[in-house]
């Protein structure tokens, strides 16, 4: 099931290929997923409770509200650290960061930053910082898994991949645990719209698309849809088009999408000055300085 020959198999069945991320694009899991599964499990795991608040409000930083919105959840727990560590209100209290040399190294240097991966390295390696993010990430998934459950796709979503499906060829292409995807995916019965459906185990975004669709389609028939900065560099990484969901404006950006933005990716339109405008916009939504730094 999480083998990248779903991917490198591909063969293009329309002119038009679209890649579409999951968390907070397709569905409004970003919020109950992070405020829910992540936080409670990254307060408990690294120790943070005397600065709950401040973790709290570091995190939501990182993986909701800012550029860094939709990063791999293992380089998310590290920029939270480092928040976290350059905060006045932390360091007045006394807490420090746990120390986590081996993880950061391992951020650096694996391409496939899921728990398999980090598996397969615990069973070699005695290091406490590793084993701990492995529990943390495999207590996350539990959580996510007990707690996530009855959010739909947002409106549109299913309207355009049903009209999308008759020029283009759908993968859904996404940083969370493949398991997770699937079950959300075939929990709304949308899973039978993409020819495949990758997550973190078979690598990066901007691989899934590469693997998938490279060489195979014209680049400006090629569109990534998605709602962080890593889905708009995932996309430019293959000169694919990028279509903004705008967070916390989901529902317009999807009517828009099915209404306008669909019509002009089919007609070639679409690249230059709209796809400039939306992207503008969208950055508007994500910014680098959290709140409290202003
Ligand atoms: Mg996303």
């Amino acid at each position: 099931m999480f083998d990248v020959s779903i991917l490198t198999n591909h063969k293009p069945t329309r002119d038009f290929f679209i890649a579409v991320d999951s968390d907070g694009c397709a569905f409004d899991t970003m919020e109950i997923k992070h405020k829910e599964c992540f936080i409670p499990n990254i307060v408990n795991h690294w120790e943070l409770q005397a600065v709950s608040k401040y973790a709290r409000a570091a995190s939501e930083f990182v993986n909701l509200y800012s550029r860094w919105r939709g990063v791999n959840r293992f380089p998310a727990l590290t920029m939270a650290f480092d928040l976290l560590s350059d905060w006045d209100k932390v360091v007045e209290r006394g807490v420090k960061m746990p120390a986590v040399p081996n993880l950061r190294r391992w951020i650096a240097t694996e391409s496939k930053l899921g728990n398999p991966a980090l598996e397969a390295y615990c069973d070699t390696h005695d290091e406490p910082d590793m084993h701990l993010a492995l529990k943390w990430s495999k207590a996350v998934n539990a959580s996510v898994a007990d707690i996530v459950r009855g959010v739909p796709p947002f409106p549109h979503v299913r309207e355009s991949l049903e009209k999308g499906r008759e020029v283009a060829d759908i993968l859904v292409c996404s940083a969370t645990p493949g398991e997770a995807l699937l079950r959300e995916w075939a929990e709304h019965g949308v899973d039978v719209y993409p020819f495949a459906i990758a997550g973190q185990e078979l690598g990066k975004k901007s691989e899934h698309i590469a693997m998938s669709a490279g060489g195979r389609y014209d680049p400006s028939h090629m569109l990534m849809i998605g709602d962080a900065e890593g889905d708009l560099k995932a996309a430019k990484a293959n000169d694919a088009l990028f279509f903004p969901i705008n967070p916390g404006n989901e529902e317009d950006s999807w009517k828009r999408f099915y209404e306008e933005g669909m019509g002009k990716f089919v007609a070639g339109t679409y690249a230059g000055a709209y796809e400039a405008s939306l992207i503008a916009e969208f950055k508007t939504y994500l910014p680098e300085v959290p709140p409290w730094k202003k």
